[in-house]
């Protein structure tokens, strides 16, 4: 029982909103916490309420200058051209510093809980596009980063670091560029924001990058889990996994064009569950509000080992009929009272084919260099 997967959310992401006309709108976390709670999921052994970070926990990575301006922004609610606070992907809003302090607070937890070996799960962390001096895309503070120094400044030394949100995840390989301690593996959609991530890249031979082309379908997710994500991973032996497991790659969602269902998620995190003595999962991208409760539900579920049903008890069901979106698309039936989506097979385009071809005959490469 020691290595009981542990549930990390907390108060402060019910409730707050980036604003009326921001994607991040919509609660998230809280739909995760009020199903798995429906369903019986989440006892209270189960579930631990993350602290917010203070602000020397968060200088490992952000400069003391930006730290300080982003409290300054929460104090006064005014913009701050010079940190990027006040945009319209980062706007200041009430919880500008304690919203992020407490997704990297609970990632600093998770960290914390595997470090004799186990599983974390912090929905409200992923926020993978942080910059040392600033804030980028929605995310204030890089709780991924934070969170494997923290599993690193415990000793351990081989991290696998796995990214299946559909936008590439710039503020990690920047921190972590060059490091022959953590390797990064993403998964995004070519041609969007941030831009980055090309296959070519490496990141000083610390990343593989799997650009992906629209309309990204289950067969090619699982070409790719199975011939590079999971052998790059095997290759590396990690002391830990973390697992940015962003829910904007399902065909649902308003800010990519990639067709996965949520079969992916639990895919992922059951292939790696077994691969290293810690996990870590946490949330990322996601912005429609039944798409991404459905995915996190289901990657908890997968997580503390309890069978998805074929149909929701009304009680569940009722938590996802009570959601409201801003936008005009409204969810059919089945994203009301099921959890899990059905296959959303597909050929197999010519790129995806290139891309595992090339990073299949990389690895090889690689993994033949530190044979004796
Ligand atoms: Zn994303």
């Amino acid at each position: 029982m020691t290595h009981t997967p542990i549930f990390i959310g907390a108060r402060i992401y019910r409730g707050s909103s980036y604003g009326a006309h921001h994607p991040l709108s919509i609660p998230r976390v809280p739909t995760v916490i009020d199903l798995s709670r429906a369903l019986g999921w989440l006892p209270d052994a189960q579930y631990r309420t993350s602290p917010c970070a203070k602000p020397s926990a968060l200088t490992g990575f952000h400069t003391p200058d930006y730290i300080a301006a982003l409290q300054r922004a929460e104090a006064t609610q005014q913009p701050d051209p010079d940190f990027d606070l006040g945009t319209l992907s980062n706007p200041v809003f009430p919880e500008v510093y304690r919203r992020p302090a407490t997704a990297a607070g609970g990632g600093l937890l998770a960290a914390e809980h595997v470090r004799n070996g186990g599983v974390a799960y912090n929905p409200g962390g992923g926020t993978h596009h942080g910059l040392p001096d600033r804030a980028n895309g929605f995310c204030y503070v890089n709780e991924p980063v934070l969170t494997i120094r923290h599993l690193l400044g415990m000793g351990l030394s081989r991290i696998a670091y796995v990214d299946i949100d559909a936008h590439h995840c710039d503020g990690v390989a920047v921190a972590f560029h060059g490091s022959e301690q953590v390797r990064m593996i993403s998964i995004h959609e070519e041609n969007r924001w941030p831009f980055t991530g090309a296959l070519e890249d490496d990141a000083g031979g610390a990343a593989i990058n799997i650009p992906v082309p629209r309309g990204f379908n289950d067969t090619e997710f699982d070409l790719i889990l199975n011939e590079v994500i999971l052998p790059a991973v095997a290759a590396q032996n990690p002391d830990a996994i973390y697992l940015q497991c962003g829910a904007d790659a399902v065909t649902e969602d308003p800010l990519s064009r990639l067709a996965l269902s949520n079969r992916c998620h639990v895919m992922a995190v059951d292939a790696l569950h077994a691969m290293a003595p810690r996990l870590i999962v946490a949330g990322g991208g996601g912005y429609n509000p039944w798409s991404v409760g459905r995915a996190w539900t289901c990657v908890w579920a997968t997580l503390a080992g309890h069978d998805l049903p074929e149909r929701l008890p009304e009680a569940a069901s009722a938590i996802l009929r009570n959601l409201h979106w801003s936008r005009k698309a409204q969810p059919t039936e089945d994203l009301l009272d099921t959890l899990l989506d059905p296959p959303r097979h597909g050929p197999i385009s010519d790129q995806v084919r290139t891309a595992v071809a090339v990073l299949t005959k990389r690895l090889s490469i690689q993994t033949g260099k530190h044979q004796p």
